[in-house]
């Protein structure tokens, strides 16, 4: 462990505070790994004071980087691409220490990392505007994409690297800084990685701050994010109410956001599906990250002839879920990321029994070091159980029998959040309704694959409670500029539009 630590940068204590130097002076906190309560390392808080002139600087530093062409702030994102790519193996396993998801979940965010970075070269030279016909005679209208200013990149612990990577890629090519918030539960991958960035911007010479980071807590740092004008747009990744908080801030000053909050996501499993990939897909997206995506799958809408097996070939696989320490091969479940979400997943289960939910198995807390370790649950639940509207951020499963498919489509809307939904069938009128006008209301829609797991090629992100933004790939980039609309008149005469006339 202390090998994997040293090679990324991190001491026993270390300081939360970067724009081109190291230092934070305020309070100390120790970061225990969830996998078995052992201490990781010590890092000290920003003050609002040190916040502010690293802000300053991260501001300063955008005035240069803007003008810098985008194709080479691309060569600057392959270099930090590169850069993970050799640091591929030591970060996952700090993300897996830190926060306790399977080393092979850890690496798959590293990936999600360098893909990322791979995306952002070729946008760097493929951020295009339109010139449109203009209705005057000798005129050309355009749109360009300008540079915004510096991206506030507030984090959730749950995708400590990844959420950091998906916004810092895209934001560089696109001209901006970046000022990096991390949960309070995952600073040293946050410092880890702001390290990365680093060097490469040392060894290209450019001004580190270009990547900034203060850590610190969410109700003093993010609030300071939230209400600077500095921060030409915040991304925010967290809980529905802590987005709806941070909206109301940025949006008060008229600042750009990005929300990414809280999911619910449901699996249709028709009768016209493959059972098969309807069990794999759902095991994998209840159980992964033990149940902590935003994506994971909270309800189950099965239809009522194939209910009963279903759940008896769920249920074996769940009783036979390898849960231990997350950094052994064999365990497909490592620990939630601390006590408190164990007790919440806890309390959770006692609010469903006594809403009228049957547990069919699971929710005991398991006696591991480090007492973050949990098995996962199934509920059978009717299809009026009030908790089911809600985000229990564990492994809690909900199964609903329905028997219309318009029924189902109903009940898979019938939530406050709108991330991520799949439906499995092999009914192509079924799968082409789930995915019309009249079909899932999410942001992500999928058929016959699980509701987890997005790829960043598409634009990542949610409806209703979740919170409408839009980050990684697609065109999501045009959040993080802003659009220029010219009249350029070459016709040595003054011509007003729609037909105007002025005479002198
Ligand atoms: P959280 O809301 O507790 O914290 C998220 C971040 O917000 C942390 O960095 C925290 O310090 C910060 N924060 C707290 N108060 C703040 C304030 N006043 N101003 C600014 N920032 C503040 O969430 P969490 O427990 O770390 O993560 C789990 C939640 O995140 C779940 O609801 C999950 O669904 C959601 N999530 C959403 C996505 C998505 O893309 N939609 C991705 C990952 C996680």
């Amino acid at each position: 462990m202390q090998q994997i630590l040293k090679s990324l940068g991190i001491s026993d204590v270390n300081a939360g505070g970067f724009a081109g130097a190291w230092g934070a002076s305020g309070k100390a906190q120790k970061v225990i790994s969830p996998i078995d309560g052992e201490t990781l390392g010590t890092v000290t808080n920003v003050t609002p004071q040190e916040f502010d002139a690293i802000l300053a600087q991260c501001h300063r530093a955008f005035a240069s980087w803007k003008l810098v062409p985008a194709p080479k702030r691309g060569e600057v994102v392959k270099a930090i691409g590169d850069e993970l790519r050799r640091n591929k193996a030591a970060l996952a396993e700090l993300v897996t220490l830190e926060m306790g998801k399977t080393l092979r979940e850890g690496l798959g965010e590293v990936q999600e990392m360098i893909d990322i970075c791979d995306f952002a070269v070729g946008l760097s030279r493929q951020l295009y505007g339109l010139t449109m016909p203009s209705e005057r005679r000798m005129h050309r209208l355009q749109e360009q994409w300008h540079p915004l200013g510096v991206v506030g990149v507030i984090t959730a612990f749950n995708f400590p690297v990844a959420v950091w990577s998906w916004n810092t890629a895209i934001a560089l090519v696109c001209g901006d800084t970046v000022l990096w918030k991390p949960s309070s539960k995952t600073p040293l991958t946050a410092i880890a990685c702001t390290k990365i960035a680093e060097k490469v911007l040392r060894d290209f010479g450019y001004d580190p701050a270009i990547c900034s980071l203060a850590i610190g807590k969410g109700s003093d740092i993010g609030d300071l994010i939230n209400t600077d004008p500095r921060v030409a747009l915040v991304s925010y990744t967290g809980s529905v109410p802590g987005g709806r908080h941070v909206g109301k801030l940025v949006q008060e000053r008229f600042g750009k956001h990005i929300l990414e909050l809280g999911g619910n996501g449901a699996v249709i499993v028709s009768e016209k599906g493959d059972l098969d990939i309807a069990v794999r897909s759902i095991y994998f997206g209840a159980i992964g990250t033990s149940g902590q995506r935003c994506t994971s799958t909270r309800r189950v809408i099965v239809h009522s002839s194939i209910h009963d097996a279903f759940l008896a070939r769920l249920q074996a696989l769940y009783a036979k879920t390898p849960i231990g320490d997350p950094r052994k091969n064999e365990n497909l479940m490592g620990p939630l990321v601390d006590a408190g979400a164990v007790e919440t997943m806890l309390g959770a289960i006692e609010t469903v029994k006594a809403e009228g939910g049957r547990i069919l198995c699971g929710g005991e807390r398991l006696p591991l070091p480090g007492g973050c370790y949990i098995t996962p649950c199934i509920v059978a639940a009717p299809k009026d159980l009030p908790m089911m509207k809600e985000e229990t951020f564990a492994p809690v499963l909900y199964v609903v029998p329905y028997d219309t498919i318009e029924e189902a489509i109903a009940l898979q809307n019938s939530v406050p959040q709108g991330l991520s939904s799949a439906i499995i069938t092999n009914d192509q009128r079924e799968s082409e309704l789930f995915l019309s006008a009249a079909g899932s209301d999410c942001g992500i829609a999928n058929v016959n694959t699980g509701t987890s797991g997005a790829e960043i090629g598409g634009a990542f992100g949610g409806e209703k409670e979740t919170g409408g933004g839009r980050e990684s790939g697609s065109d999501a980039w045009k959040t993080y500029m802003r659009r220029q609309t010219s009249a350029i008149n070459f016709s040595g005469q003054v011509e007003l539009a729609q037909g105007i006339t002025l005479e002198l």
